[in-house]
């Protein structure tokens, strides 16, 4: 980078998000240096978006700039951390002036939103790539682990599933939701991490992750780590109108079980906690919906509303014939 092209980066990145007391020195020096609390650990998470792998290229810069953030931040927020301090690790292929203001104002209103703070990064010449690492705080052995998992625990997840996928389908040119698409496309293009929603029930619960590559896959993680499998009633899986139509049309359930970029929270409960998490639900912005529960075994099983087990396959779903 010349001198000049340096400076206009730094004009955007020197000084983004909020002033955090616990940046004893943040972008400008060698290291940043940072103070976590006593009591808490320090939850780091890394993330990078490709062009052309992970967003398309022409991509809204102020949208890519909120989603490369939200999406890092959805980890914490599975994690049961607190976001804290951000570092950005950006490679451009040239210095473009208004794509650089258009994703840093993306990036840094979430940032405010979350109270972050930016507080260092690298810069580089090459294809277009961000790679966005997350600080944040958790109560030492508070965390929301994938491995404590236990059989009789609920699973609840957050919002509605499958609308980021169903945009997704309809860019593809294989659906037409109709008016609904503007609505669906949001969810994919401008995911909102659901910190607030993990930080009103993270000490009721035990584990979570954030469904980042669609229900079955993300829970998966959660039953292997746990050594547990895991019964879904399928009708108590949160759908919005759209996606319900889709399912009701197409017979076809793998796009709310198993498409991904939601980033909705998945959350394991122990059931003696179930009245208070649904009496805490009823104060929050997003909804939760208990949508089944951990038992013994290896698979997750998925249940439709006369208790038959289905089959989730790629192109729709089976009975099973008896099991
Ligand atoms: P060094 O040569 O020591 O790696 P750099 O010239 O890469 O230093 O960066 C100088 C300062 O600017 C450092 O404090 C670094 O953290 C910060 N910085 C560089 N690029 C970014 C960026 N994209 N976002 C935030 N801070 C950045
Ligand atoms: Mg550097």
């Amino acid at each position: 980078m010349s001198g000049s092209e340096f400076q206009l980066i730094n004009h955007y990145f020197s000084r983004l998000g909020v002033d955090r007391t616990d940046v004893l020195l943040g972008v400008g020096d060698d290291c940043a240096l940072l103070q976590v609390p006593e009591g808490q650990v320090l939850a780091v998470s890394i993330d990078t978006l490709v062009e052309g792998v992970h967003f398309f290229p022409g991509v809204d810069p102020e949208s890519l700039g909120h989603k490369a953030l939200a999406v890092n931040l959805s980890d914490l927020a599975a994690m049961g951390a607190d976001p804290a301090w951000i570092t950005l690790a950006l490679t451009l292929p040239r210095v473009d002036e208004q794509w650089l203001a258009a994703f840093s104002s993306g990036f840094a209103a979430l940032a405010k939103r979350f109270q972050l703070q930016l507080v260092g990064g690298d810069t580089t010449r090459g294809p277009l790539t961000i790679s966005v690492q997350v600080h944040g705080f958790v109560a030492s052995g508070k965390a929301l682990r994938r491995d404590r998992a236990k059989p009789g625990d609920l699973i609840y997840v957050s919002g509605t599933l499958g609308d980021a996928g169903l945009a997704l389908l309809a860019q593809k040119g294989a659906y037409d939701p109709g008016a609904d698409l503007a609505a669906l496309q949001i969810r994919l293009d401008r995911p909102e991490p659901r910190i607030g929603t993990s930080q009103s029930v993270r000490d009721l619960a035990t584990g979570a992750i954030d469904i980042s590559d669609g229900l079955l896959a993300d829970l998966g993680h959660i039953c292997e780590q746990s050594r547990v499998g895991a019964v879904i009633n399928l009708s108590n899986i949160p759908l919005s109108d759209p996606v319900r139509v889709y399912v009701e049309k197409q017979q076809d359930w793998t796009i709310p079980l198993s498409a991904g970029d939601d980033y909705e929270l998945c959350l394991i409960v122990p059931a003696r906690h179930q009245a208070e998490i649904e009496a805490r639900a009823q104060g929050l912005d997003v909804g939760l919906s208990l949508i089944g529960q951990i038992e013994v075994g290896e698979t997750i099983r998925c249940l439709d509303e006369n208790g038959t087990q289905i089959q989730i396959g790629s192109g729709g779903y089976d009975h099973f014939p008896s099991s």
